[in-house]
């Protein structure tokens, strides 16, 4: 396609496409991307105020990414884990135990987010077998929630218009509400409701029977289905406890809150949580190459390793490539002090959620940490009545953005909380008045909306 094609031509020439995504999206060709920025082939640029999903958190084209990128192109793209083994793989490993809480250093490598929570699945349930507790299979998950879309990372997401039509094809697992204590009105303090949601888990747990249960997975800080949801301090020590006491693995998916864009490394590193596997993804690879892993100890590794290894893998694991991807990412995240700059910028951006907040009522909560965060948008902030159906009040927010040359992130989810969210969330790399530009446009979309 030729960049001097008008819009209306390269519409035309596309209505035969042979890609098929949501029914009626269609969207402009991406010409190329720099830093927070990304232009199309009809010459518009738009400001990536969501990473895309939350993925290029370091920025677009890095330079010294994209250069030891090259440099692995120029040795070996591909050499498969069953015969060989590779320098970037190790490395990253290495590098990135470093990050995670201490005795997080057994590394596994997939290529995306729904890979990575299905495989924290099936590392618990084979450890469940390999250690005599075969009866464990339950993997308790929050509703709502967000955990990816295959069949086995389908069964642990909470939201009833994703899973709804695939039920007969995998088990759905038991739910618990997500901690959603903003919206509770009632005399309890925020760390009282903290203890209370988590409560609800160990009450889940009694009810399907402990020998059942193998483990309990959650988004420390929500993500798609929960908009940067941030539970009450309590909650954290408190989930811990309870898996602790029936024997249950507390796995935390941090394919969205993970890789530093809140301020941490990890999302629970704001509570020094001690999750049993975590799963990451998104930023990892920052949307240099398709890139995900699970970390775990040594002492739920160790039972599989013992009874003929992990029965799971994905041609594309740990591929030179995508590893040398990975730690060029992580290499620049420490150079350019990237984890610094998300925390002291998220708390630009949330001023500025706060501001829009005042001026739109609409706007019940705003939320998050570092560099994720989200609003949530209902029809009366009293009753906290939600939009109607109809007006699909997150999808339409999003286009005005959009057409401003603004890209957010949104959802709208079935069942438990019918939310209208949105999220805002730029790579790492963004500054102030960039921040500025941003709230700006919102603060531009919603006066239409409104
Ligand atoms: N887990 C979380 C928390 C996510 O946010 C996502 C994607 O949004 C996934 C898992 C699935 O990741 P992927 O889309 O890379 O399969």
């Amino acid at each position: 396609m030729s960049k001097t094609q008008t819009a209306d031509q390269i519409t035309e020439a596309r209505r035969e496409s042979h890609l098929f995504y949501l029914s009626s999206l269609r969207r402009p060709l991406i010409d190329r991307a720099e830093g927070i920025y990304m232009w199309t082939q009809d010459g518009r640029r738009f400001i990536d105020g969501s990473s895309g999903p939350m993925v290029a958190n370091i920025g677009h084209s890095n330079r010294n990414v994209l250069d030891a990128m090259k440099r692995q192109m120029d040795r070996a793209t591909f050499a498969y884990r069953l015969h060989f083994e590779n320098e970037p793989a190790e490395e990253l490993a290495r590098e990135l135990a470093k990050k995670l809480p201490e005795g997080m250093d057994r590394i596994f490598f997939v290529s995306g987010g729904s890979e990575a929570t299905e495989s924290c699945i099936k590392l618990a349930r084979q450890w469940a077998v390999a250690t005599g507790q075969a009866s464990r299979w339950k993997v308790i998950t929050r509703f709502p929630s967000y955990h990816g879309g295959t069949l086995g990372s389908l069964s642990i997401t909470g939201d009833d218009a994703l899973a709804e039509t695939f039920e007969p094809m995998m088990r759905v697992m038991p739910t618990v509400p997500a901690p959603t204590a903003w919206r509770d009105r009632d005399n309890l303090s925020m760390e009282q409701r903290g203890v209370r949601y988590a409560d609800m888990l160990e009450e889940k747990i009694l009810a399907e029977g402990p020998e059942s249960v193998v483990a309990f997975i959650m988004e420390p800080i929500g993500g798609a289905a929960t908009a940067a949801l941030v539970a009450p301090d309590s909650y954290y020590a408190r989930t811990r406890e309870i898996c602790d006491h029936y024997g249950i693995l507390l796995i935390h998916d941090e394919v969205m809150c993970g890789a530093g864009r809140t301020g941490k490394f990890l999302g629970g590193d704001h509570w020094n949580c001690k999750p049993d596997i975590v799963a990451l993804s998104k930023g990892l690879g920052s949307g240099y190459a398709p890139l995900g892993a699970l970390a775990a100890p040594m002492r739920l590794v160790q039972p599989l390793l013992a009874s003929g290894g992990f029965q799971h893998g994905h041609t594309y694991a740990g591929n030179p490539l995508a590893c040398a991807a990975g730690l060029a990412v992580l290499g620049e995240m420490d150079r350019l002090d990237l984890i610094a700059n998300a925390a002291a910028m998220g708390d630009v951006l949330m001023d500025g959620l706060k501001g829009l907040a005042k001026r739109f009522p609409f706007i019940a909560d705003v939320r998050g940490k570092g560099l994720l965060t989200g609003a949530e948008m209902v029809a009366d902030p009293e009753t906290l009545r939600p939009i109607e159906q109809g007006e699909k009040a997150t999808q339409r927010l999003l286009d005005l953005a959009y057409e401003r040359g603004l890209i957010i992130y949104g959802r709208r989810v079935k069942g438990g909380v019918d939310g209208d969210n949105f999220m805002v969330a730029p790579p790492m790399i963004v500054a102030s008045e960039q921040v500025g530009e941003i709230i700006s446009i919102i603060g531009d979309s919603l006066e239409v909306l409104a």
